[in-house]
């Protein structure tokens, strides 16, 4: 058993950012399933919304943020949020962070805000279309440099350790995390008082996503068989526009794009979101995406098109260098002609339940970053007000945790036993399995749901959660079997969540009951494991 002060589990914004500020106090152990920057925050592209302007404020993102979530954000978590951003962002630019400026013809230079759909103002700060992988490459450089935390790459977080599984009379609280170590095939036994869960999304429950490969939902799925509560799973962000291409795994063109101007056609050249919203290309996405799957249902074409032609090349290629340059390699030249999109599974909006420091209902646990459900996107996220949560949520549970310390209790924590457990016998279940899943949550549990649906993919569901709590009970754990174990539970919490609720608001979207029902469900969708 290894004892540390933090632990901290994931390496994307939200868990470096952690790690960063807690070995200023203690010794950190940082445990991510692959390498560093495997993470959803290298991927993004479009910034980090943040009221940094003298033309915008504090009260107009917090309106945009409230007006996205359609009645479910905590108008407290939405307030705090907003008005740290900017010393966070500050922090994040001591560290070395480098955002893209403009020149206002005196000579002197300004931050360049981008423009996304719901926001009243430009208030998106950027580096180019990579702001994700600056940010990340920031963190992990001041990381590497610090004696203080022990790097764990590949190594997977299984199970946490409550007093209450271990039988102890006090109140439960977590008290450590076995881990995978991937090269080895060893699990260890981490200790600590605390340990923060930064584990990301779980886009990767869905056939389509625009998530890297670690977002299998296995924070949040640990958090509750623990018995911490868990909200609002049912509001899934579908991005409207992912690159269509066959080799294209995942790439997405960001919102940006339709931020400086670019229009949505269908395969007749024709546009059509108008017909949709008076915003058009610059509603909010949930609206956006439903549009193009309703063209794409009505027409039977595979994709529609993101035409931003009228655009200088120059332009183009300068603001959007990432996006443009893979579209060539995939064989569409973006400054000359309109590139394939379709909407693909992109942010988890609810999660892990915390306060507003962070703090789980299990004590000593806390969430933060995608993983967690603080309040702050209610039904439906803002765009890049993501990034703004990691930061921001690090740095108030970080606060609360060093403030919370007390002296550390000698608890003895039992090494993971395997028992007679050998290794999978064949590969081939656990690869159908995962397909099976991304399949049915994509056919039954997508942009557009009904009970009919929701209740095949429970039933299906519920079968495969028992195949694959046999395989994890015979067999040696690996990363993969984990990962499905925890896609499965991760994508019954969607249906449960889908299921219980009884009408149509921001994402959750449903044919048999087409409009919000604010009497009944003007509430977040609240569970725990019993
Ligand atoms: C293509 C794309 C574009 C985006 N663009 C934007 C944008 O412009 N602005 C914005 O605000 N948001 C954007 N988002 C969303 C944003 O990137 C994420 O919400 C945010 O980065 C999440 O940060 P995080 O620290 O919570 O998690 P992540 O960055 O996803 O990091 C999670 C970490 O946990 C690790 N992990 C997971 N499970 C385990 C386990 N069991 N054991 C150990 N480690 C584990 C992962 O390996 C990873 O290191 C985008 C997302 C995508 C996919």
């Amino acid at each position: 058993m290894k004892e540390f002060d933090y632990i901290v589990i994931g390496s994307g914004i939200a868990g470096l950012s952690f790690a960063l500020k807690a070995a200023t106090r203690g010794t950190v152990a940082l445990v991510t399933k692959r390498r560093l920057a495997d993470s959803n925050t290298a991927w993004a592209q479009g910034g980090v919304a943040c009221v940094v302007s003298h033309e915008d404020s504090f009260e107009l993102h917090i309106a945009d943020t409230l007006t996205a979530g359609a009645g479910l954000c905590n108008e407290d978590a939405v307030r705090a949020i907003v008005t740290d951003g900017p010393a966070r962002v500050r922090e994040l630019m001591d560290l070395g962070m480098h955002f893209d400026e403009r020149e206002l013809g005196n000579g002197a230079r300004e931050l360049d805000l981008g423009r996304e759909g719901g926001h009243s103002k430009r208030r998106v700060l950027h580096s180019h279309d990579t702001t994700g992988r600056e940010i990340e490459n920031t963190l992990v450089d001041r990381l590497r440099e610090h004696p203080q935390i022990a790097i764990l790459e590949n190594h997977i977080a299984v199970d946490f350790l409550t007093t209450g599984k271990l039988g102890y009379a006090v109140e439960n609280a977590c008290v450590g995390v076995y881990v995978l170590d991937e090269k080895t095939g060893e699990v260890e036994t981490l200790r600590s008082d605390v340990t923060v869960l930064a584990t990301g999304g779980c886009g990767k429950v869905y056939l389509y996503t625009t998530n890297p490969d670690v977002a299998t939902g296995d924070g949040l799925a640990m958090a509750w068989r623990a018995g911490a509560s868990v909200a609002n799973m049912e509001f899934i962000q579908f991005h409207p526009t992912c690159l269509f291409h066959p080799d294209a795994k995942s790439f997405l063109i960001s919102e940006a794009v339709r931020g400086e101007g670019a229009v949505l056609r269908d395969a007749k050249g024709r546009r059509f979101m108008e017909k949709y919203h008076p915003l058009a290309e610059l509603a909010p996405r949930d609206i956006v995406a439903r549009a193009i799957d309703a063209e794409m249902k009505r027409s039977g074409e595979k994709c529609v098109y993101l035409d931003i032609t009228h655009q200088p090349e120059e332009f183009i290629t300068s603001r959007f260098p990432s996006i443009y340059e893979t579209c060539r390699k995939f064989g569409f030249d973006m400054t000359t002609q309109p590139i394939p999109v379709v909407p693909a599974a992109h942010y988890q909006c609810g999660g892990v339940k915390t306060d507003l420091n962070g703090e789980t209902s299990l004590r000593g646990l806390y969430a933060i970053g995608e993983v967690a459900s603080t309040g702050l996107h209610g039904a439906n996220r803002l765009a890049s007000n993501s990034l703004l949560e990691g930061m921001v949520m690090a740095h108030r549970a970080f606060e609360k945790a060093s403030r919370n310390r007390r002296a550390r209790v000698d608890f003895v924590l039992p090494e993971w036993r395997p028992g007679q457990a050998g290794d999978v016998d064949e590969m081939v279940v656990i690869y159908h399995n995962w397909d099976e899943i991304r399949r049915l949550m994509w056919d039954y549990v997508g942009i557009v749901r009904t009970d009919k649906r929701l209740q095949r993919a429970a039933a299906r569901l519920r079968n495969l959660h028992a195949e694959i709590q046999e395989f994890y009970w015979n067999f040696r754990v690996s990363t993969d079997l984990l990962e499905l174990r925890n896609l499965v539970t991760t994508a019954s919490l969607i249906v449960d969540c889908a299921i219980s609720r009884k009408e149509s608001r921001g994402l959750h979207f449903t044919l048999d009951y087409p409009e919000p029902d604010d009497a009944k469900f003007l509430h977040e969708t609240v569970i725990r494991r019993t």
